[in-house]
Parts: C-alpha cells; sequence; structure tokens
C-alpha cells in the first residue's frame, strides 16, 4: 500500500518584517589588556588578577582593636561553673567548653612569654605578608590555656627563651600579624 504523501498546502507569501534594532549601549571590554608572553609553541598570556578580600572580625574586633592599641586582650569564660578559668589567645568569641559568651581580659604590659616550640618559615603562606625566612614560634604565656602562634621578629630562637610582646601600632596592618616577639632579657 502506498502513502500519499500529503502536500502542504502553499502558503502566501508573508512580506517580510524589518527587524527593529534598537540602539542600546554598546559592551564594552572592561578588563586590562593581557601581554602575550610568547606565542610558540602556544600562546600564553599575562592576564593580571586581583581582589578585595572583604572579612569581618565578628566578635573577635577587640581582640584586633587591642593590637593597634598595643596591648594583647584576651577571652575569659564568665561561667562561674566553667571548669576552664584560664584565657584565651587566639581569643573566642564563645567557651569552647560550655559556650557561654566571653568576656575580655587585656592582659598588662609588658606580656613575658616562653617559647614553647618554634620552626623557621621558609615559603610562607597566601597572606602573610611577612619576609623570608622568618621564625614562627609558639609561645606559652602564664594564665592561658592556649599557646597562640606568632613570629619573632629578630634573634634565633630556642625551647624555653624568653620573649616579649610587641605591637605594630605606627603603622598596623589591622591582622595578626601586628604583635610579634622580641627576646627578652631580665
Ligand atoms: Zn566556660
Amino acid at each position: 500500500m502506498q502513502l500519499k504523501k500529503k502536500v502542504a498546502p502553499k502558503k502566501k507569501s508573508q512580506p517580510k518584517k524589518k527587524i527593529q534594532v534598537k540602539k542600546m549601549q554598546e559592551t564594552t571590554f572592561t578588563g586590562k589588556v593581557t601581554k602575550i608572553r610568547q606565542k610558540e609553541p602556544a600562546t600564553v598570556i599575562e592576564w593580571p588578577r586581583s581582589l578585595t578580600h572583604i572579612h569581618t572580625y565578628g566578635m573577635l574586633s577587640p581582640f584586633f582593636e587591642g593590637l593597634r592599641k598595643g596591648e594583647l586582650r584576651a577571652t575569659l569564660c564568665p561561667n562561674k561553673n566553667c571548669p576552664e578559668k584560664r584565657l584565651w589567645i587566639p581569643p573566642r568569641a564563645h567557651c569552647p567548653d560550655c559556650h557561654t559568651e566571653m568576656t575580655w581580659k587585656p592582659l598588662a604590659n609588658p606580656v613575658i612569654g616562653k617559647i614553647y616550640t618554634f620552626t623557621e618559615v621558609v615559603y610562607a603562606g597566601t597572606g602573610i605578608e611577612l619576609s623570608t625566612p622568618y621564625w614562627q614560634v609558639d609561645v606559652e604565656i602564664p594564665g592561658l590555656a592556649t599557646i597562640p602562634k606568632s613570629y619573632l621578629l629578630y634573634g634565633k630562637p630556642y625551647i624555653g627563651m624568653k620573649v616579649k610582646a610587641e605591637f605594630r601600632t605606627k603603622t598596623p596592618s589591622n591582622t595578626v600579624l601586628d604583635y610579634y616577639w622580641v627576646p627578652y632579657e631580665e
């Protein structure tokens, strides 16, 4: 059985509509023009990238305010029933033991600590804006539950070495790098 092909009835040709092109603002390239570093054997471009990282210190803001003023501020749990009576640096917004909101307690200057351990940093991570190599030091501070990490500004560290906290108050970076340790001799 043969199927008859249906023949579509001829449409009347319609007059072509003119496409209206509204004159809109032209899209423009807003980036920096790349440099071509090499073309052979493959194209390699130099494409500068940068970004501004917006970051809040939130409830830990008083710590950084303290650094700008040349003081180390620790946090303390105000809950009388909490087993942890010691101070915290880096600060905690809430007590790690009982979750109570912490209170602030500045350490009296001079803050003298003792090097617990240390390491030489040759390749610093992103955001560590210090010249390398530098000495990263973990310093025991009396009364603290923690052994905070920082860096030794000069000198060669050894375990048990006494150090004194100093602050970058003149040109603060507003980061934790604004306090560091220097050798301390009694
Ligand atoms: Zn607590």
